[in-house]
């Protein structure tokens, strides 16, 4: 049973609004848009039947309903498929605090820097880790947490297919990581982030099972395609407001002209620019209710 104890507004999203608690409680509760489109099925089922001639009406329904869902899940943003963090709650976003992402790691030469750089503005972050990079670089995971930071599930190899999986391999893709990132930080991930973004409409029942969070992000700086530091930083910062989650990239980061990791050269103005603002960085899960 769905109970919704907090106003309204609380969370962005209708959907997200209704299924918070159920995903808490493991029981999965589809979102608006899947209700719909079985609504859909069964009603071109009943038309055929009741009128065979009418079967192109059908198909082009049930197409349509597909290319939908289909659309929802390629838009990282959206909220259509099941709950969604793209921004922090309300009252964390009313504080002034901020959520600093950071993507595709641990990767032994870019992060040891990324927690230096955190170290000297007294910020935290949130690190959505692969878990076999967890596996391969298991000190560098248990520096994350020791330093203050959380580790999130961003699946166990990061396939670049993983939106046009099944419901069984996108659960062998979230529990292996599960596992990987418990046994190496003693930690359980509370949230987790589709590789891309990408989804489909198998993955919500799976995150409700396991008892995770989908989040996204209000921005992205594209710091794995874009070497350019100035755009990458406009990307994320034009403008910044209490309750974004940002998102960079600590494994795959592109290179700027120098060689360099992009983040490196990005973070640190960010940070800056956070300070000015009077806004402050937080954990996805310090954000929880
Ligand atoms: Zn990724």
């Amino acid at each position: 049973m769905a109970h919704v104890d907090k106003p309204l507004g609380e969370f962005p999203g209708f959907a997200l609004r209704m299924n918070q608690q159920d995903t808490l409680s493991g029981r999965w509760a589809p979102a608006p848009l899947l209700y719909a489109s079985a609504a859909l099925h069964v009603g071109a089922a009943a038309a055929l039947l009741a009128q065979p001639g009418a079967w192109p009406w059908a198909l082009w329904a049930v197409f349509a309903n597909h290319a939908a869902l289909a659309g929802a899940g390629l838009w990282p943003r959206s909220q259509l498929l099941g709950p969604n963090w793209n921004r922090l709650p309300m009252r964390v976003g009313m504080a002034g605090g901020v959520a600093i992402t950071i993507d595709d790691g641990p990767d032994p030469n870019v992060t040891p820097q990324v927690l230096d750089q955190l170290d000297r503005h007294h910020a935290c972050a949130t690190f959505f880790c692969v878990g076999e990079q967890v596996l391969l670089f298991r000190d560098l995971a248990q520096e994350i947490v020791r330093r203050g930071h959380s580790i999130e599930n961003h699946s166990q190899r990061h396939r670049h297919n993983f939106s046009l999986l099944g419901p069984n391999g996108i659960s062998k893709e979230i529990s292996r990581a599960q596992d990987s990132i418990f046994q190496v930080t003693g930690s359980r991930p509370e949230f987790f982030r589709a590789p891309a973004g990408l989804r489909n409409p198998f993955l919500d029942p799976v995150l409700a099972r396991l008892r995770l969070r989908l989040a996204s992000w209000t921005r992205r700086g594209f710091d794995t395609v874009d070497g350019n530091a100035q755009s990458v930083y406009r990307r994320l910062a034009n403008p910044l407001r209490g309750g974004d989650i940002l998102l960079l990239h600590d494994g795959n980061a592109a290179r700027g002209g120098d060689g360099e990791p992009v983040i490196l050269e990005v973070l640190p103005r960010l940070l800056d620019a956070l300070n000015l603002l009077e806004l402050k960085p937080v954990t996805l899960r310090s954000a929880l209710p």
